[in-house]
């Protein structure tokens, strides 16, 4: 077994080994508890379980493709041998705290597209940490010596504190941070540069992204393969701008027990449609909907229509198999949120009179 750490096992019996091993017991123990045992067997292959799943989703609309499935997102099929170019992916990301899975491309979807918009949902969060004042907001200041790294931390109660400014010492220009220190008072200029790195356009990408897997995590192959599957799948392939009118907050009265919920909901104008509520975990925990055509497919510009003609709109409902309520705000999204807590406290409240 384990225990021959210094114990030279080759020049010495094997009682003696044992006997040094007890003797040292405490270390025996530091050490083992360091191992950590993993039962390969106990543990079954999630991308084999995932990949039976679809595969017999798949085959009831594929009658042909056996031991087959298709990546959701691009529709590509890929058979048992080719399980190694297919890889878990997180429908909502890890580092917001999602943990259903799904398969997709490991190249073509998940590496490329995945990672690189996923950051941008992530850091949006995470902006929204820093303007509630739970996280700092990376900053860089600037003085006539030079720059000072820092950390701005806002106040994170309603009432107008001031905030505070942490400098980041080893990342900035001495000269300069002791310059701050020593004049630091009425009339001093800084210039500060806040850094929020996240791309709207991303971040709206993003969460169609996650919303979309969540359709396809909960109704499968039928959804993946239907008109509005296709819609959606357009537009997030394509360079074109999203529709970002059909992101919303939503606040539920309780905390859901699952990382995505999927209702279908039918509006007048629009048809039938998805809302897809994620549960999104940084310092904070904030909920988004995202509204997607329904498997008929939709009008865009009606689902957009959603947001236009009722902005500020609160709509009230009890989800299948919950007993509270879930609120989502027509509207006002979470960037709203970073915009206006931004705006609030560094523009001045009201344009300044200019005197002529
Ligand atoms: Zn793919």
């Amino acid at each position: 077994m384990v225990c021959a750490f210094d114990a030279k096992p080759t020049e010495t019996k094997r009682g003696e080994v044992m006997r040094h091993i007890k003797s040292s017991s405490q270390y025996i123990h530091n050490a083992v508890s360091r191992l950590r045992w993993i039962n390969m067997a106990a543990r079954p292959d999630k991308r084999n379980g995932l990949f039976w799943e679809l595969a017999a989703d798949y085959q009831a609309f594929r009658p042909d493709a056996v031991d087959t499935v298709a990546c959701p997102l691009c529709l590509t099929e890929y058979g048992l041998e080719n399980i190694a170019d297919l890889s878990r992916e997180h429908v909502v990301p890890s580092k917001l705290g999602g943990r259903s899975e799904t398969l997709t491309c490991r190249r073509k979807c998940n590496n490329t597209h995945g990672t690189r918009l996923d950051s941008h949902l992530i850091n949006a969060m995470r902006a929204m940490d820093a303007v509630e004042g739970v996280a700092p907001i990376p900053t860089i200041l600037g003085s006539e010596k030079g720059k000072i790294v820092a950390e701005l931390f806002l106040p994170s109660g309603p009432d107008p504190e001031p905030f505070r400014i942490q400098i980041v010492g080893k990342a900035s220009n001495m000269e300069a941070s002791d310059d701050l220190r020593n004049n630091l008072r009425d009339g001093f200029t800084l210039n500060m540069q806040m850094s929020f790195p996240f791309i709207p356009e991303r971040y709206f990408r993003a969460a169609f992204r996650a919303a979309f897997l969540s359709v396809f995590k909960a109704e499968g192959y039928q959804y993946a393969l239907s008109v509005g599957a296709g819609q959606v799948r357009n537009m997030l392939e394509a360079e074109v701008p999203v529709l970002e009118k059909v992101i919303m907050e939503a606040f539920p009265e309780r905390e859901p027990s699952t990382d995505l919920l999927v209702m279908p909901v039918t509006f007048n104008d629009v048809g039938e449609c998805y809302s897809v509520l994620l549960r999104l975990r940084t310092k904070r925990t904030r909920y988004i909907t995202v509204f997607l055509p329904g498997k008929s497919g939709s009008d865009w510009s009606a689902l957009g229509a959603l947001y236009e003609h009722a902005p500020r709109l609160r709509l009230q409902t009890i989800p299948h198999g919950w007993d509270s309520h879930l609120y989502i705000h027509f509207g006002y999204d979470p960037l709203f949120r970073v915009r206006k807590g931004m705006q609030d406290r560094f523009m001045p409240k009201f344009p300044p009179t200019s005197n002529p």
